[in-house]
């Protein structure tokens, strides 16, 4: 099930390219806009293949940062390191139809809790509780695990971007200045960017995203080594959040079109996980107006109609 070899990905890719011309690359971090717009790559990592499980098409080798994919891998270390009660006594787990970095509904949700880890202010929440003694225990840790989830292929992040977001992000130091406030957060608010700035400039390509995406289409086992990386029941509550509000405020078009758990990031990512078969990543960095890759998204609904993705 679902695209089996390079050559039948490739089709679906030449088909989506026009697409990337229509859409547009972020520049409000400005380091993100140099990103080549007609670049468009794919891989799909198979849980049960051995060693044939992954198929690839496009510029493969282009790395790319994750941004708010980082979201859903910092809530299940989150989750792992404070367990579901501490967690959720600070994020919600509504959808917002809200921009993602929208501050509206802070100030009326009850003790300004976040409505969910997927919007800005629930990250940056949630990057707060990772257990650390220290801003760079913290980030290294955040680091390590991605590491893990990728069968401990050392993978770094884009520093250049990093700064650039630090420098400019003004909005998510307001967001945190007012959890600060009320309590939902606390320590230093620029130290917390830091560690999100990095979280969010953590670099990979599309075949090293699909096999994340793997970790959590097998339940949070290593589909190669079979080890537990995340507990069934954090992958479960992650993989609901892709649902729920993964793809900014198209989710609910998504889940209907397409069907599967998904999260995509500014940069053009999007990470998407079909439940106990196989993990997906995609990289194409033009966005449309609700900020999830336009060629990105459209290869999502060819698979799911051609391979009956759909979990519903
Ligand atoms: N680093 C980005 C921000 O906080 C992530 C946003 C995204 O990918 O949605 O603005």
């Amino acid at each position: 099930m679902g695209c089996q070899t390079d050559q039948e990905l490739l089709g679906i890719i030449e088909q989506v390219k026009p697409l990337a011309a229509r859409g547009k690359v972020a520049d409000y971090i400005p380091a993100l806009q140099a990103a080549d717009q007609s670049n468009v790559s794919a891989a799909v990592f198979h849980i049960t293949r051995g060693r044939d499980a992954c198929v690839s098409a496009g510029d493969i080798e282009q790395k790319f940062t994750l941004q708010s994919i980082s979201k859903v891998i910092v809530l299940a270390l989150a989750l792992i390191d404070q367990g579901y009660t501490n967690v959720f006594q600070k994020v919600g787990m509504e959808p917002t139809g809200d921009p993602y970095n929208s501050m509206i509904k802070l100030e009326t949700s009850s003790h300004s809790k976040p409505l969910n880890p997927m919007i800005n202010a629930g990250a940056l929440a949630v990057t707060s509780m990772v257990r650390g003694d220290s801003p760079d225990e913290r980030w290294r840790r955040i680091l390590h695990f991605v590491q893990c989830l990728l069968g401990g292929k050392a993978i770094g992040y884009n520093k250049e971007v990093a700064d650039s977001e630090y420098k400019t992000t003004d909005l998510n130091r307001s967001l945190c200045y007012f959890m600060k406030q009320h309590g939902v957060i606390d320590g230093d608010v620029d130290e917390l960017i830091d560690v999100y700035t990095k979280q969010c400039a953590i670099e990979m390509n599309c075949l090293d995203l699909s096999r994340i995406a793997a970790v959590f289409a097998n339940n949070g086992r290593d589909p190669q080594s079979g080890n537990i990386l995340i507990d069934e029941e954090i992958a479960r509550i992650c993989k609901t959040f892709m649902v729920t509000c993964g793809m900014y405020n198209a989710s609910g078009e998504f889940a209907i079109k397409v069907g599967i758990p998904a999260k995509s990031g500014v940069s053009g990512g999007i990470m998407a996980v079909v439940p106990g078969k196989l993990g997906i990543g995609i990289f194409s960095p033009a966005l449309d107006e609700r900020g999830n890759s336009i060629a990105g998204a459209e290869i999502l609904k060819i698979m799911a109609k051609k391979y009956h993705f759909s979990i519903f």
